[in-house]
């Protein structure tokens, strides 16, 4: 048995078979072939079982997901069947004498070229096609594939790292828990195991290696741990946390349907964070009295192009019905910084986290702003929606937004398409320059969302997916609190409430503190709300106030107040 120690992202213990999750990006060797027609064979016997994979995926997509989303294995497919594919690589196998793998290397790099450097969209979405059957005759040739179809049973996802895209295009069914080698907690991908309820153990180190794969393995998500080939006692302990986590889950249900109110009387919204309309089951399953944080870019990480103004507004509305008149805070697209997709195709910048993300990006590519605040007002009209934008340094921006948001619902009362005027809009406090303006801000908006994983990173000028600094980047540092302070207080003297949605809105930790700054919201991930109410209910936010004023004036006051 080897036990490895990392950082719990979600507690939770976790038994099965450890199954590494293997990136489509390989180097391919040229080897020199003196018997072309054996490799050509090869080649053609991938390609048959390629196209008889791709059939099978679409059939079973068809099912799973509906013929439009079932609808890009049948083009693949005919791309591996078009003669002018087959004909360039069994021409390179027999013209250059090499191996098959290199002759489908280089000629879906040589089509993928082709297809990029056409003017039109659609035939440059084409490239990725042409790298994708690629990578699955090169899964064929090179026997992975056969590997990848084993499992039948869910799995361990053991990986060096995940980003939040591989993340989401695992079969969750199928997936027990995450163990990684490197990765830091305050990631998205840890945001995602996190909201999917997955057990997860992140920064393993190189010991947690490949040569696992395959192995049994538990994962303690309690403790960080991870045991591989674990012995009788271990699962006997294993056996007995699962049962007790079991028993505590049971106690939080009793709780469910319960006002979130302190001892004193003060009433606190509870609500989730979510990344996806599949996680409003587990956002309604532990009571959530709302959506306090809808990640919207999640809708583009899984696509392979803009999701169009009718692809976003399904989603959006899915949404606000689902949570059946319940406020649903939906926030508009944060890409960059750690998630990027291809075809925003943003430049390579050197401090993407303080680059062109978010905001930026819907200010500078206002198209793309447009149709998604259209989907968005066309979705209000369906429940109790509001509207928050991430990373606000100023009320330059938020007057920009206004302004694009008139035109939004001029275009719809012209086109005579229901909305609601009176959308609420808000913005998330994650810079220090918000949270430092508040006061000002606060004039402008109908809600404040404090998003502290990065107003930590960016008060404290520290990476928040730096691993290595992780040491560092403390959530509870007094600066990252004071700003906490200043962002509640402005709210309120300005008639606004004032939520969290960082993580550390879930911390319990600190749940104490924010009663006693007086935060009126805090929005977590589904499986933590119903141990939020047990802490909240405990609480008395009256007596917290006084305990914080006279234990923290020097630390949150500067001795002032
Ligand atoms: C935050 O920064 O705290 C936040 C909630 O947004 P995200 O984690 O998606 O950047
Ligand atoms: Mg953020």
């Amino acid at each position: 048995m080897v036990i490895l120690k990392g950082k719990s992202v979600f507690g939770g213990i976790a038994a099965g078979k450890i199954r590494f999750f293997r990136r489509k990006e390989r180097s391919v060797k040229r080897l020199h072939i003196t018997d072309t027609e054996r490799e050509v064979s090869r080649f053609e016997q991938a390609r048959q079982e390629g196209i008889r994979q791709l059939e099978q995926l679409y059939d079973q997509a068809v099912r799973d997901v509906g013929e439009a989303n079932a609808a890009i294995f049948e083009v693949h497919r005919l791309m591996m069947e078009d003669l002018d594919y087959r004909d360039s690589v069994v021409h390179m196998i027999t013209s250059q004498q090499v191996n098959a793998e290199f002759a489908v290397a280089a000629a879906a790099d040589n089509f993928a070229a082709i297809f990029s450097s056409m003017e039109d969209a659609y035939m440059q979405g084409r490239a990725a096609d042409v790298k994708d059957i690629s990578e699955r005759l090169l899964d064929i040739l090179t026997g992975a594939a056969e590997k990848a179809d084993e499992d039948e049973e869910p799995v361990i996802i053991g990986a060096d790292d995940l980003v939040p895209s591989e993340t989401l295009q695992l079969d969750q069914d199928m997936v027990l828990g995450f163990a990684t080698m490197y990765g830091s907690a305050n990631s998205h991908t840890a945001i995602l195991a996190r909201t999917m309820n997955i057990p997860a153990v992140i920064g393993l180190g190189e010991a947690f290696s490949q040569d696992y794969d395959g192995h049994m393995a538990v994962i303690d998500g309690f403790e960080g741990l991870v045991y591989i080939d674990p012995d009788e006692k271990v699962l006997e302990k294993m056996k007995e946390r699962q049962e007790e986590a079991r028993r505590r889950r049971e106690l939080l249900i009793r709780l469910k349907g319960q006002e979130n109110i302190t001892l004193d009387g003060r009433r606190i919204q509870v609500y989730a964070n979510i990344g996806h309309i599949s996680d409003l089951g587990a956002a309604i399953q532990n009571d959530a009295q709302g959506i306090g944080l809808f990640r919207s870019e999640f809708l583009y990480l899984e696509s392979r192009d803009y999701p169009d103004e009718e692809q976003q507004f399904q989603a959006y509305r899915k949404v606000a019905e689902g949570m059946g008149g319940k406020k649903v805070i939906i926030r508009t697209l944060d890409i960059g910084a750690d998630k990027t997709v291809p075809y925003f195709r943003l430049k390579p910048e050197e401090n993407p986290a303080m680059g062109l993300r978010a905001i930026r990006i819907c200010l500078t590519r206002p198209d793309i702003f447009r149709t998604q605040l259209r989907a968005l007002y066309r979705a209000s009209a369906f429940g109790n929606l509001s509207i928050m934008f991430p990373m606000i340094i100023s009320v330059d921006e938020i007057r920009q937004i206004k302004e694009i948001i008139g035109q939004v619902k001029e275009e719809l009362r012209e086109e005579q398409v229901p909305f609601r005027e009176d959308v609420e809009l808000g913005i998330m406090i994650e810079t220090p320059a918000a949270a430092v303006n508040s006061g000002i801000l606060a004039q402008e908006v109908d809600f404040f969302s404090i998003g502290t994983n990065d107003l930590t990173q960016y008060t404290l000028a520290i990476d928040r997916q730096n691993a290595s600094l992780e040491e560092f980047y403390d959530p509870y540092h007094p600066a990252v609190l004071k700003l906490i302070r200043t962002t509640v207080e402005q709210a309120h003297a300005h008639g606004i409430w004032c939520g969290i949605c960082g993580e550390l809105g879930g911390d319990l930790k600190m749940t104490e503190l924010f009663l006693a700054m007086g935060v009126d919201e805090l929005s977590v991930s589904p499986a933590l709300i119903l141990d939020l109410r047990e802490k909240i209910r405990e609480t008395d936010a009256g007596k917290a106030r006084e305990k914080m004023l006279a234990k923290c004036r020097d630390l949150l006051y500067d001795g002032k107040e």
